[in-house]
């Protein structure tokens, strides 16, 4: 399936989570058989080269791509969680996201130094949750090799953003 297919199983709720926001929703890409394995396989492909040791996953969605791309590529999957969610000592990283708030958290002893770990979530919009992860990942020793994301949505600006820290950036959907 090409990244045209992916388009039409992504649908858009207006007014979620609030008036005005134009939500892109992948439950449906999720239910689509030929959509979830599409959507995975062609981000392993876009991400093979940059060789990582580890998928970074962030919390929720991009658990679920990251396992597939993971299992993909032959490595292990590195949880980025919301807070006070992960059990072992962390490491953590504030930042201003789309809607609010929040902060990121990841266990301080997840990533070997050195180690090249690549970014998977569903969507960049603003790219400030992948910022984050960027720093919270170099904070913990790591290489971050790239980042890859189902969507992206250039108005925002934060693939543009990410990239210009140094990030390498692959996106299927604009
Ligand atoms: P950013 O930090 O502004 O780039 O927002 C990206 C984060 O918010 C990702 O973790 C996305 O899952 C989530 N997000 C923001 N907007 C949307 C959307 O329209 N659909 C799905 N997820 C979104």
């Amino acid at each position: 399936m090409v990244a045209d297919g992916l388009a039409g199983l992504i649908r858009t709720i207006p007014g979620y989570p609030k008036p005005g926001i134009q939500f892109r929703d992948i439950t449906t890409l999720l239910l689509d058989p030929a959509g979830l394995s599409g959507s995975i396989d062609q981000l392993s492909a876009a991400l093979a080269d940059l060789k990582p040791d580890l998928i970074a996953g962030i919390e929720a969605r991009g658990f679920i791509f990251g396992t597939g791309v993971a299992q993909a590529l032959g490595c292990g999957l590195l949880l980025i969680r919301k807070k006070n969610k992960l059990p072992g000592a962390v490491l953590g990283v504030n930042y201003a996201l789309e809607y609010g708030q929040d902060r990121i958290e990841m266990h301080a002893d997840a990533c070997p130094p050195g180690a090249r770990v690549v970014i998977v979530d569903d969507l960049i919009a603003t790219g400030g949750t992948a910022i984050a992860t960027a720093q919270l990942l170099r904070q913990a020793g790591a290489e971050v090799a790239g980042a890859g994301f189902v969507i992206d949505l250039p108005d925002l600006g934060g693939a543009a953003r990410l990239r210009a820290g140094g990030v390498r950036v692959q996106t299927l959907l604009e």
